[in-house]
C-alpha cells in the first residue's frame, strides 16, 4: 500500500532544521548584511525554460574566463531528476564551476527565496574573492529578485497582479542583465519537441527509480521542493496505475491500451504545464523590465525555428552566435571594461 499516495501532505515550514538552515544558523557572516558586494559586477542570464540561457552561459563564462555559474533555478538546486529538470551535464558544463546545481537534498525540504538570497550573497562575495565573475543562470525569477534587491520582503510577492509598482529597481550588485527571449508560437514547439527528447534520454526511467525510492515510499519528501518538478505530479496518477517494482513492466510494446493512454496523458499535461511554466515565465520577467531593471534582450527565435526544421546543426549554431552570442559578448565585454 505504499503506493495509496505519492505525494506527502504538507508539513509544516521548519518542521525540522535543514541541512542548509543549520548551517544559516552557524555562519557568522550571516547577520551583517555584506556590503562589500555592492559594487561587484555579476552578469545575470534570464528568459523562459528552454530558451538557452545554459549554452548561453557556457559560452560566455569560457570567453569571460575566469568565471562561475550560480544556477538559478529553483528545481535544478536539489539533487536528483537531473534529466527531469533539464540540468546541465558534466560534459556541457565544460569545466567551468557551478555551484547550487544539484546540492540541496530534497529531504531537507524547501529552499526558500530568502535561504537562497542569504547563501548565493556568501557565494558571489567568496567568487568575487578570488578575482573571477560570478555569472547567474536560471529561470526562477522568485530567486533571483530575492537574491539581487537592496530590500528584499519575503511576504511581499512582487508578482503578484498586473502591476510592477511592487518591483525594486535598487539592486545591491553592480548588475548586467542579459534576457534570452523567443516569439512564443516557436518556443512551444520547441518545448514540446524537447519534452519528447528528454522522455527519449530516460526521463521516464529516471521517474520510475524516484517513484520507487526509499524517499518516496517513506513520503519524507517536503511537497513544497522538488516534488513540485514538473514531471512528478503529471506522472503520479500513472505510478498509482502502475506502481514501479510491483507491476511487471515490460516493454512500451506489452502495454495495454489503457497502460500506453495513462501514460500519453501524463505526457500531455507535461507540454501543457511546460508552456504554462515559460509563458508565466515570461510575465514576471516584463514585470521585472516594467519596474526598471535594465534587461538586454536577446532574439532565439530564429534558431529555435532552424531547430524545429531539423536544420543542419552548423546552420543554427551560426544563426545563434550571430543573434545571440556575438550581441552578448559586445553587451558583457563593455560592461566588464566600464
Ligand atoms: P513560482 O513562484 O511560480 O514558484 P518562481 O519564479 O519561483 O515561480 P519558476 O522557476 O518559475 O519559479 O518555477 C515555477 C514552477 O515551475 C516550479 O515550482 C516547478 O513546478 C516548475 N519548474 C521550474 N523549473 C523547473 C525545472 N527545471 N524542472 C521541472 N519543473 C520546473
Amino acid at each position: 500500500q505504499h503506493y495509496s499516495s505519492f505525494l506527502p501532505p504538507l508539513l509544516p515550514l521548519n518542521r525540522r532544521p535543514t541541512r542548509w538552515r543549520t548551517l544559516m544558523a552557524s555562519t557568522p557572516t550571516v547577520a551583517a548584511p555584506n556590503k562589500d558586494n555592492n559594487n561587484s559586477k555579476i552578469v545575470v542570464i534570464m528568459g523562459a525554460t528552454g530558451t538557452g540561457k545554459s549554452r548561453l552561459s557556457i559560452d560566455l563564462a569560457t570567453r569571460f574566463f575566469p568565471s562561475e555559474i550560480i544556477n538559478t533555478d529553483k528545481m535544478q538546486v536539489y539533487k536528483g531528476l537531473d534529466i527531469t529538470t533539464n540540468k546541465i551535464t558534466l560534459h556541457e558544463r565544460k569545466s567551468i564551476r557551478h555551484h547550487f546545481l544539484g546540492e540541496f537534498d530534497p529531504e531537507d525540504g524547501e529552499l526558500t527565496p530568502s535561504e537562497f538570497r542569504h547563501l548565493a550573497d556568501e557565494t558571489i562575495s567568496d567568487i568575487v574573492s578570488r578575482e573571477k565573475t560570478p555569472f547567474l543562470v536560471g529561470g526562477s525569477n522568485s530567486f533571483i529578485y530575492s537574491l539581487l534587491v537592496e530590500e528584499y520582503d519575503p511576504e511581499l510577492n512582487v508578482f503578484d497582479g498586473f502591476h510592477s509598482d511592487s518591483v525594486s529597481s535598487n539592486l545591491r550588485y553592480n548588475c548586467c542583465f542579459l534576457w534570452v527571449d523567443a516569439s512564443l508560437p516557436v518556443l512551444f514547439d520547441y518545448l514540446n519537441k524537447r519534452v519528447d527528447e528528454m522522455l527519449e534520454s530516460g526521463m521516464f526511467e529516471e521517474l520510475v527509480e524516484f517513484f520507487n525510492s526509499e524517499k518516496m515510499r517513506n513520503n519524507s519528501l517536503s511537497r513544497a521542493g522538488l516534488l513540485k518538478a514538473i514531471g512528478v505530479p503529471e506522472f503520479e496518477k500513472y505510478f498509482k496505475m502502475y506502481p514501479p517494482g510491483k507491476v511487471k513492466g515490460g516493454g512500451w510494446r506489452d502495454w495495454d491500451r489503457v497502460r500506453r493512454a495513462v501514460y500519453e496523458e501524463a505526457v500531455r499535461e507535461i507540454k501543457e504545464n511546460t508552456c504554462q511554466l515559460a509563458k508565466r515565465q515570461i510575465g514576471k520577467i516584463l514585470k521585472l523590465r516594467d519596474g526598471g531593471w535594465d534587461l538586454r534582450r536577446l532574439d532565439a527565435t530564429t534558431t529555435f525555428k532552424m531547430l524545429m526544421k531539423g536544420e543542419d546543426g552548423g546552420d543554427w549554431r551560426r544563426v545563434w552566435e550571430k543573434q545571440v552570442l556575438e550581441p552578448s559578448v559586445k553587451i558583457v565585454k563593455r560592461f566588464l571594461d566600464e
